[in-house]
């Protein structure tokens, strides 16, 4: 089902150095990608080791010199090549993408759309000055702030997102004049080369551009431990931001972490009832539920309680399952442990006094790794639900009463990355916004994300922002400069 271009790019993506590792490896030493929905074979990739890790640094560093002092004019152009080829590729990258990740075609074609919008956007922004006045405190002199690169910037991505969040971190390290090298999740590492390969089409400079697909702990660890990677910039679950968080200390690197999430979606009596159930669909089953934007938990108020858990399980009722390519509702999730946590999330809430409203386990006529979408009622705050990130299909429904309430349990978390909102009443909307704890807040509606925005999470959902000017911010250092003319 693959076309021309995948089997081009395994093709050149083979390398001779390969060695056995950790994952999803065949007996060759291969990485082995298959596809979710069947298990079928796609694609083996070559991997690299720890030298393979190191040598993508020296790439990095040898080209930083000469990349870095380019004109922003010929980076921005670079970028808008690189935009461009990444949507003339659209339907070949959606398609690799729904191979390896399985999510349906129109989501995966939606991604690319999004993952090109932050290309696009850092071309524009690296034209921007970036050089400010201060005035001055001391006599005769004269203060100027410079924002200079910071090297080599290593970026690390999940699977949930193969494209997007390569881009949104690429293009404003590149924007900025770093030097990248990337490390893909095991998962997904097809649609890593694919936007590697379109770099270098679009002329990116040897070295400025690194791909390397190999065993995660042994790729990043080489460059966690290399000081000459001054910016690490990580997206993924907290556990792993926790542990790259303390391998950066040694040598100081400038973070960013876009790290888990568990956002509650909180509807409100008066609330246009209709459209929060068309909004918390989208919210809990986008991306098959593996979002880290997911709604993880509902909490409705007493008086429109009954009505929203009959009018929401109606609407998952109605969600079709099914392979990527044919364009369903939810395709399947990644791998088995994703599949073993919705279960033990169900089998615990009910445990616990939950009732089970739709779905509850996998569809075996699917393929193991297609999970039901699944509504849970009266769901206690002891349950697993609703502390730990789910990941997949399963809404878990909860009744409140008063605000103070809805708001005190929406904030007992590490996380705080986004919460949804419904409401009609302005005061209750602006309470609401003020009293939660998230770096976003969507008020009666769910799509809030594009590259104008800064994304990104409080508490232990993260650390600094990508997307907008502030996604310059760890690529980029203050240089001060004060000139006495004597
Ligand atoms: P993960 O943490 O398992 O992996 C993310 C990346 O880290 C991958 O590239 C992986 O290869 C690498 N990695 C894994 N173990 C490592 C180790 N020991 N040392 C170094 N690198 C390691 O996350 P995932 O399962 O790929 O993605 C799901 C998680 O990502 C969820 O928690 C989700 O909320 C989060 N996420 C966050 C955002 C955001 O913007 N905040 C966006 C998408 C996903």
């Amino acid at each position: 089902m693959l076309d021309d271009m995948t089997s081009r790019l395994t093709d050149r993506i083979t390398d001779p150095g390969l060695l056995p590792v950790k994952g999803d490896f065949s007996g060759d030493g291969r990485l082995a990608v298959r596809d979710p929905a069947t298990g079928e074979l796609i694609a083996q990739v070559g991997i690299s080791d720890a030298t393979g890790a190191r040598a993508a640094v020296d790439a990095a560093q040898t080209a930083f010199a000469g990349w870095s002092m380019t004109l922003p004019q010929h980076r921005a152009q670079v970028l808008h090549r690189w935009h461009a080829m990444i949507l003339d590729a659209k339907e070949d990258l959606a398609r690799i993408m729904v191979a390896e990740q399985g999510k349906p075609i129109s989501e995966a074609r939606g991604e690319i759309d999004y993952a090109a919008s932050f290309v696009q956007f850092y071309a524009e922004e690296a034209l921007r000055p970036n050089i400010e006045g201060v005035t001055s405190h001391l006599p005769d002199a004269e203060m100027e702030l410079w924002r200079e690169p910071v090297g080599v910037a290593a970026l690390i991505t999940p699977w949930n997102f193969p494209c997007a969040m390569i881009t949104r971190k690429a293009a404003a390290a590149l924007g900025a004049g770093c030097t990248v090298v990337i490390h893909p999740s095991a998962e997904t590492p097809l649609s890593a080369l694919a936007l590697s390969e379109l770099a270098r089409r679009a002329g990116f400079p040897e070295g400025v551009v690194n791909t390397v697909i190999g065993d995660a702990a042994t790729i990043v660890g080489e460059w966690t431990a290399d000081a000459r990677v001054r910016a690490l910039s990580f997206t993924g679950s907290t556990e792993v931001g926790r542990l790259l968080y303390r391998q950066s200390a040694d040598t100081v690197k400038r973070l960013v972490m876009e790290l888990g999430g568990h956002a509650p979606f909180i509807v409100f009596k008066g609330a246009d009832l209709d459209r929060a159930v068309t909004e918390g669909i989208k919210a809990k089953f986008a991306t098959s539920g593996q979002d880290c934007l997911g709604a993880n938990r509902f909490y409705i108020q007493r008086e429109i309680y009954d009505e929203f858990c009959a009018k929401f399980t109606a609407a998952v009722q109605g969600l079709t399952l099914g392979h990527g390519m044919d364009d369903p509702d939810i395709g399947p999730l990644i791998h088995d442990r994703q599949i073993d946590k919705q279960n033990a999330h169900v089998q615990d809430a009910l445990a616990k006094g939950a009732r089970l409203l739709t779905g509850g386990g996998v569809d075996q006529d699917k393929g193991p790794l297609f999970f039901q979408p699944t509504v849970l009622a009266d769901v206690t705050d002891e349950a697993a639900i609703m502390s730990e990130e789910t990941f997949g299909p399963v809404a878990a429904l909860s009744v409140f009463d008063d605000e103070d309430e809805v708001f005190a349990r929406a904030n007992a978390t590490e996380y705080g990355l986004v919460a949804y909102v419904h409401s009609l009443d302005p005061r209750r909307i602006y309470r609401a916004t003020r009293a939660l704890q998230y770096g976003m807040v969507a008020v009666n509606r769910t799509k809030v994300t594009g590259a104008p925005i800064p994304f990104g999470g409080m508490k232990q959902s993260g650390i600094g922002r990508e997307g907008a000017r502030q996604g310059l911010e760890a690529f980029t250092e203050i240089k001060y400069i004060c000139r006495d003319w004597g």
